[in-house]
């Protein structure tokens, strides 16, 4: 009797378990009514959010991990759509560079991504340099014998990318094929210099390249967006408006035309000049509050 109780908690227990005594909810994401048992609930444990099979299979795998502990439902829905704006051009993906061999990351320098693979994942991961918030390449040596002045060490590398989005941050462990020899710095010394393997400098080169050039590109296209401030300060002033806050498409065109017409190039020739730097302010404000 006592063994038929315990059998029948432990039963309700993994039932429970199951969702079985959950009431029907909705995918959050599309919305289908699911059965307790279908129910997905995902994300960081504060602020958990249903999902069901189709919608949590849209989460690529190298990333599942981490979103399902980190994640709120605001993350997984900027990651759908960094995932439809990046889609072209992360499909273009073509390694120029393979790095690691457990877990490996490919690199496209060309187009400025690289991409993670993980074991027992049949498809990497692409990301863009461009998204890449943070990254760290660490090398960790396994403990070098005291006894000799050289020894060979073997080491692992750890990548960290952290990435502004999707909303991510990926910490694997990459065997580089190479081992390392090691010195010590005297004969008294515990130090030991680490000569790394050119395997390993040949990454960090090629990472840290792509991370500067995608600071180049991001630093032109800046550059280029950028607008002199006091050609903004002095567009307003010609137009008789005290700060951007005023300027509206409306009121922009209407001042214009004002200026235009009492400054009218066919009343006096000095007026021409005027009113193409009218014309000046206005293409340069209009283009400001367009952007
Ligand atoms: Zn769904």
């Amino acid at each position: 009797m006592f063994f038929i109780i315990i059998v029948a908690i432990v039963v309700l227990i993994v039932l429970y378990g199951m969702g079985v005594f959950s009431k029907p909810a909705p995918c959050q994401c599309c919305g289908t009514e699911l059965k307790g048992t279908q129910q997905i609930k995902f994300g960081n444990i504060h602020s958990q959010f249903i999902l069901c099979k189709d919608c949590e299979n849209k989460i690529h795998p190298v990333i599942k991990d981490y979103a399902n502990s980190n994640w709120s439902y605001s993350d997984f829905e900027d990651y759908l759509a960094w995932e439809e704006e990046t889609k072209d051009e992360r499909a273009q993906f073509s390694k120029t560079s393979s790095y690691g061999s457990y877990c490996s990351v490919d690199i496209d320098k060309k187009r400025g991504l690289f991409k993670i693979n993980m074991p027992l994942i049949k498809e990497g991961m692409v990301f863009r340099f461009a998204d890449l918030d943070d990254c760290d390449i660490d090398f960790r040596p396994e403990e070098a014998d005291d006894g000799f002045l050289n020894s060979t060490v073997m080491g692992n590398e750890f990548i960290m990318v952290e990435l502004t989005r999707p909303n991510v941050r990926i910490e694997e462990m990459l065997t580089l094929t190479a081992c390392y020899s090691a010195k010590k710095k005297g004969v008294f010394s515990t130090k030991y210099e680490y000569n790394l393997s050119d395997e390993l400098y040949g990454f960090i080169r090629t990472f840290t390249t792509c991370i500067y050039l995608e600071q180049e590109k991001q630093n032109q296209a800046y550059a280029e967006e950028s607008y002199n401030i006091d050609e903004i300060e002095k567009a307003l002033a010609l137009f008789m408006f005290d700060s951007m806050e005023d300027v509206t498409e409306e009121n922009l065109k209407r001042q214009r035309n004002a200026l235009i017409k009492a400054f009218h190039p066919d009343n006096n020739e000095s007026n021409e000049r005027y009113s193409q730097k009218i014309n000046e302010a206005y293409d340069l404000l209009k283009s400001v509050i367009n952007k």
